[in-house]
């Protein structure tokens, strides 16, 4: 065998940063979540995004801004207002820390961000290109907060565009999202809606869950909701949420969970619910389930994924077991519930 000896070469940085950024923007969907974490980070409480074509077009937000000095290198990597320390993140309580969003963003679409800040008496707004700042901030009027527009995604990357779905599913992954955070985040006013038409989604500012869901997915669903609270000191977690009750079920199963207020995966907790509602609901059934599960931070590791969607923490297996067991006294005091109700 006769093969060329390789010669290794160190990749120069724009390459680099390409990789990185294809890593946590997969799809428009991605972007977007960076997007609404950074304004809830900013302590946002309107949001609203416009979407263009399946991708984004952009989000503005009424949260804290970003100061003039901080628009040269607020689009690098590793630039973050949010982490100093490693030993930080292990009680980080704001959903970004990397400070790889805005890079990545800026290295796979046409990126521009225009903020004021309450001390600025007008905003700024600045191109971005690879990482970098093109020409200076330039003044302009407006409110406070900070509009983000992102536009022409994957333009230099063919293959990555390619892969993406239709606009129309597209969309509709980002709608699912928007809808998550919203009735998580009951006290944020989300708006959602495509460019040139109305909102497809608009919640009030301070509304509450059930509202939310009620706004979101109907009545049907909403009627159905029954709060769900565990506090398990020995294993160091708190759990709330709504679920429906065993009268409502569907045919897709609507389960959305947040850990430490982040919208996560976790498979485990999914089928195992699925599995105690089976008791319960017709062959082919299924509940809706949204829970928000609060861990001690020093449990999680938010860093084993580059979108963060998948979380690690200790204990996982008590952690599903115990939540299970709560949930099935639950199910059969509503059932029994139920059953007294129609017989009386
Ligand atoms: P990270 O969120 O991990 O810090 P990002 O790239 O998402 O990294 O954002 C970089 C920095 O830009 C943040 O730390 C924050 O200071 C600032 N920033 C981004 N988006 C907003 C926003 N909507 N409002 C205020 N500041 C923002
Ligand atoms: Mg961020």
């Amino acid at each position: 065998m006769c093969g060329k000896v390789g010669v290794i070469k160190k990749l120069d940085n724009d390459v680099i940063n390409r990789i990185a950024a294809g890593e946590v923007i997969q799809r428009p969907v991605n972007a977007l979540k960076e997007l609404i974490e950074n304004s809830l980070d900013a302590k946002s409480t309107n949001i609203q995004i416009t979407i263009k074509n399946g991708g984004l077009k952009l989000l503005q937000d009424n949260g804290t801004g970003i100061r003039k000095e901080d628009f040269e290198i607020i689009c690098e990597r590793f630039t973050t207002s949010k982490l100093t320390e490693f030993e930080d993140l292990q009680k980080i309580a704001t959903f970004g820390f990397r400070g790889e969003a805005l890079a990545s963003i800026s290295h796979v679409a046409h990126l521009s961000i225009t903020s004021k800040t309450k001390m600025d008496i007008c905003a700024y707004q600045a191109e971005y290109n690879d990482g970098k700042l093109k020409g200076q901030p330039k003044p302009l009027a407006g409110n406070q907060g900070t509009v983000i527009t992102v536009e022409d995604l994957f333009y230099n990357m063919t293959v990555r565009k390619q892969a993406l779905r239709t606009p129309s599913e597209e969309y509709q992954k980002i709608y699912d999202l928007v809808t998550k955070y919203a009735i998580h985040n009951p006290t944020v006013g989300f708006a959602l809606k495509k460019h040139t038409s109305s909102n497809d989604l608009r919640t009030p500012i301070n509304s509450n869950h059930i509202e939310n869901v009620r706004l979101i997915y109907g009545n049907t669903i909403a009627s159905g909701l029954i709060e769900f609270h565990i506090e398990n000191k020995d294993l160091e977690f708190n759990l709330k949420g709504y679920i429906t009750n065993v009268n409502y079920s569907h045919k897709k199963y609507q389960f959305f969970l947040f850990i430490n207020n982040r919208l996560v995966d976790c498979q485990g907790l999914k089928k195992s619910i699925d599995a105690i509602y089976q008791t319960y609901l017709p062959k082919n059934n299924h509940p809706f389930v949204y829970l928000s599960l609060e861990l001690n931070s020093y449990n999680v590791d938010v860093n084993v994924h580059p979108t963060k969607h998948e979380v690690n923490f200790l204990n996982e297996a008590e952690i599903i077991e115990s939540i299970t067991t709560a949930l099935e006294e639950k199910l059969l005091g509503s059932n029994s519930a139920r059953i007294f109700y129609t017989q009386a």
